[in-house]
């Protein structure tokens, strides 16, 4: 089987878990010259006038009492993500999507950056104790937030999605969700729910969005989503009925395309009038992975 690699999944920082109570630790790793700090401001990321966005350390002399986390080591540098809450002189803010299109950066730093991105989103969205209201304070390197009243620690979360190739033989099930862009098919995908496996989660969002009854699923691959906190569990469906039965609520419509036209599709072939998910979203890995198998 051949290796799949979607966007952002290839981080490939020893996130240093058994450092992360000791401030000792912390700073060492802070003031050391091979310090690369992210900038975070409204959910994007900062850019300087040279499209670098790993600044030195010293851009931390202007942001003492911001909000840092460690967010690990390779055999280079030390990596952490700060947030600011204004943009520095000479530079500029990008959505992390936009950012990785360009292709400017490789891969590891792409997975980099999307760690820096759902740490912080988190930070941002749960400044408060969930069971007391209280405000919580950064502990733990940037992991955690305690709560000085009640004492309970929060951790950050990750909200997992399944995204599913659903086929029937040499058939795969394509959907257009209501906000996608003109002639744009995908992989359906829907959020699990509490106390629901991944197996029961696939086979109810394809009942939901399409009225196909799901048969065996088994996973391919996964993919950090940080837009905020997703995690993509990428899947494949044998469906055991081919008839559709579209919830408009959800989808705004769903098709089966023949191998063929999914091979025609991803090498860029437009006469269908349906255009493939982007390169880095992992449905068209999950496709590519498809029109592979023997
Ligand atoms: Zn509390």
């Amino acid at each position: 089987m051949q290796t799949i690699l979607p966007y952002f999944s290839q981080n490939p920082l020893d996130r240093l878990e058994h450092k992360r109570a000791s401030k000792e630790s912390f700073n060492e790793l802070k003031n050391s010259p091979q310090s690369k700090i992210i900038l975070y401001y409204e959910t994007q990321i900062i850019l300087d006038d040279k499209c670098n966005c790993f600044f030195s350390k010293e851009i931390l002399g202007f942001y003492e009492d911001n909000l840092l986390v460690l967010l690990g080591v390779d055999s280079e540098f030390n990596y952490f993500a700060l947030h600011v809450k204004e943009i520095p002189q000479n530079c500029s803010s990008i959505n992390l999507r936009d950012l990785a299109e360009e292709d400017l950066l490789s891969q590891e730093k792409l997975g980099i950056l999307a760690q820096a991105l759902s740490v912080l989103n988190w930070h941002i969205s749960h400044g408060h104790c969930s069971s007391c209201g209280e405000k919580t304070l950064v502990a733990h390197a940037g992991w955690r937030r305690d709560c000085p009243a009640c004492k309970k620690e929060h951790f950050p979360r990750t909200d997992p999605v399944v995204i599913m190739l659903v086929t029937y033989g040499e058939y795969c099930l394509l959907g257009r969700g209501v906000n996608f862009p003109p002639h744009r098919y995908s992989c359906l995908a829907g959020y699990m729910e509490g106390g629901e496996s991944i197996e029961d989660a696939a086979r109810r969002e394809l009942f939901e969005e399409a009225g196909i009854k799901g048969g065996e699923v088994s996973y391919i691959a996964s993919q950090p989503w940080p837009f905020p906190a997703s995690l993509m569990i990428g899947v494949h469906v044998k469906a055991l009925s081919r008839e559709l039965c579209i919830d408009t609520n959800e989808i705004s419509d769903a098709k089966w395309l023949h191998k063929n036209e999914i091979k025609a599709l991803l090498d860029g072939d437009e006469s269908l009038g349906i255009s493939t998910p982007r390169s880095m979203a992992i449905a068209r890995n999950l496709l590519e992975w498809w029109v592979l198998q023997g």
